[in-house]
């Protein structure tokens, strides 16, 4: 089971690291320690058997003994210790010292023992004791002989077993002062995270304006502060919008309601005539008309922020689409006596959902009728000059927008002229729905204009057949 706090599981690998660590330190410095021992131990070894082998004589029986200058001479205090053995080529034994008390040191000559160079290997006594045995091939007065000589390795297991209980000793110090640091590690590590999880938590959406303090040290920490501010000043902004919407839909629908409730109160008050009663009820329609376009104005658009539009897509013959918008709003243009004049390229095509491509287009040309004179012409034009794209353009006789106005049409609820725009019947959403359904598409919509010259809108669709004449 992980426990749950990252501090807590911080600390724990730390220490758990520092166990590892020093489990391989003191495995490998006791290796090391063991072999330079053994090492040593068979150096001394080969020392005492070059000392031995200038004190051995032969006895008159044959055998071998150690001169009685033994004894006197500096170096055999330590050879005393060792274990000797003196045995001829094919096992006899010559000599063997006190020490031995009469047992065998390494058992029966191995081929080629002590031949050209000492042999050392471990070997255990009769009764047990590990010893380091070096064996070395000689020839004392004239016969060959082979010197054997073994060192206990008891001092080396003594110093061994005194490095593992220090090494126990310090272990838990280690882990101790290890836990020590694993902690203020990680609460230095994470002070500064959870310090942002508070301020986090106290920012609630009506508090998104609101920042998550950044030191300016350019660590990790600073990049997640910098990082969830970027995310709130995201949501600052995406709730501002909704708000915004929320209070412009509000006002919006206010207008025709107050319309019905007053042209409702006017004929209750009145005593009229069954015509004028007509005309009261003619006019409560077309206010509703009016807020039913509004309310499936409003519904597009938040199904579309939604991402719940699917949209079915077919390839769409550009030009068309643009008949039968024309043909859709000729009326409208016949009562302003204005000309719809489209040309373009028939084969100009892209692949897309035609009901949402022709709201697009009927929007930008609705708004070119409705924003031109009387007697003007509107020119539609389909094309796929820009190479890769197909382009519709809807070039208008209105009054132009000026720049700081074209920046800001395609945003809700925006008109250039409210009082006016309204009385023609805009809710100012036309063309963020236009917009929706173009960028839907990958396409871009865009204007041009001069103020008092009309204005030009441009949608760039993808070329569903690019490069094909
Ligand atoms: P509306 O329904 O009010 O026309 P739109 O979103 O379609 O809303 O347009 C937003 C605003 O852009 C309009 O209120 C109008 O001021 C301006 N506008 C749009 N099309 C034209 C045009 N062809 N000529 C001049 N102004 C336009």
């Amino acid at each position: 089971m992980q426990p749950k706090r990252l501090g807590t599981r911080l600390a724990l690998s730390y220490i758990l690291l520092a166990a590892c660590i020093m489990a391989v330190f003191t495995a490998g410095t006791g290796a090391a320690l063991y072999l330079q021992m053994r090492a040593q131990t068979v150096r001394f070894a080969i020392e005492d058997i070059e000392t031995i082998e200038g004190l051995l004589a032969f006895t008159p029986d044959g055998r071998v003994t150690l001169r009685e200058d033994y004894h006197n001479h500096p170096e055999s205090r330590k050879v005393v210790d060792r274990y000797v053995e003196v045995l001829t080529p094919d096992g006899a034994v010559l000599y063997r010292n006190e020490r031995l008390a009469g047992e065998t040191l390494g058992g029966a000559v191995i081929p080629n023992e002590g031949v050209g160079g000492y042999s050392p290997r471990r070997t255990n006594l009769a009764d047990g004791t590990p010893v380091v045995l070096v064996s070395r091939h000689h020839v004392l007065a004239g016969h060959p002989i082979l010197i054997r000589l073994g060192q206990t390795e008891e001092p080396i297991y003594r110093a061994m077993e005194l490095f593992a209980i220090a090494a126990a000793l310090m272990f838990p110090l280690v882990i101790g002062a290890s836990t020590f640091a694993a902690r203020r590690v990680s609460r230095s590590i994470l002070a500064p995270v959870q310090a942002i999880a508070v301020r986090a938590g106290q920012i609630t959406s009506n508090r998104l304006h609101e920042r998550i303090p950044v030191h300016g040290t350019g660590d990790e920490i600073d990049q997640l502060a910098d990082v969830f501010n970027q995310t709130l000043a995201r949501l600052d902004d995406s709730f501002r919008q909704l708000r915004q919407f929320t209070a412009d839909a509000s006002h919006e629908l206010r207008t025709p309601l107050a319309a019905i409730r007053a042209i409702g109160e006017v004929g209750l008050d009145h005593d009229g005539s069954k015509h004028e009663y007509r005309e009261l009820v003619g006019s409560m329609l077309e206010e509703v008309n009016r807020l039913t376009r509004l309310v499936d104005d409003l519904l597009m658009i938040s199904r579309g922020d939604a991402g719940t539009i699917q949209l079915n897509s077919a390839p769409v013959p550009m030009l068309d689409l643009a008949r039968d918008t024309i043909s859709l709003l000729e009326p409208l243009a016949d009562e302003k006596e204005q000309t719809l004049d489209l040309r373009g390229d028939e084969r100009a095509t892209v692949e897309g959902d035609p009901v949402f491509l022709r709201q697009a287009l009927i929007n930008v040309v609705h708004n070119a009728v409705k924003y031109s004179p009387r007697n003007e012409t509107i020119f539609l034009r389909v094309d796929r000059e820009t190479p890769g794209f197909v382009t519709v353009s809807v070039q208008d006789a209105g009054p132009g927008i000026s720049p700081e106005h074209a920046s800001r049409i395609f945003d809700r609820f925006y008109r250039v002229d409210q009082g006016r725009s309204r009385d023609i019947g805009g809710f100012g959403l036309g063309l963020a729905i236009a917009q929706w359904a173009v960028e839907a598409h990958r396409g871009a919509i865009s204007v041009s204009s001069e103020p008092g010259d009309g204005s030009t809108f441009r949608i760039s669709l993808p070329d569903l057949h690019p490069g094909q004449e």
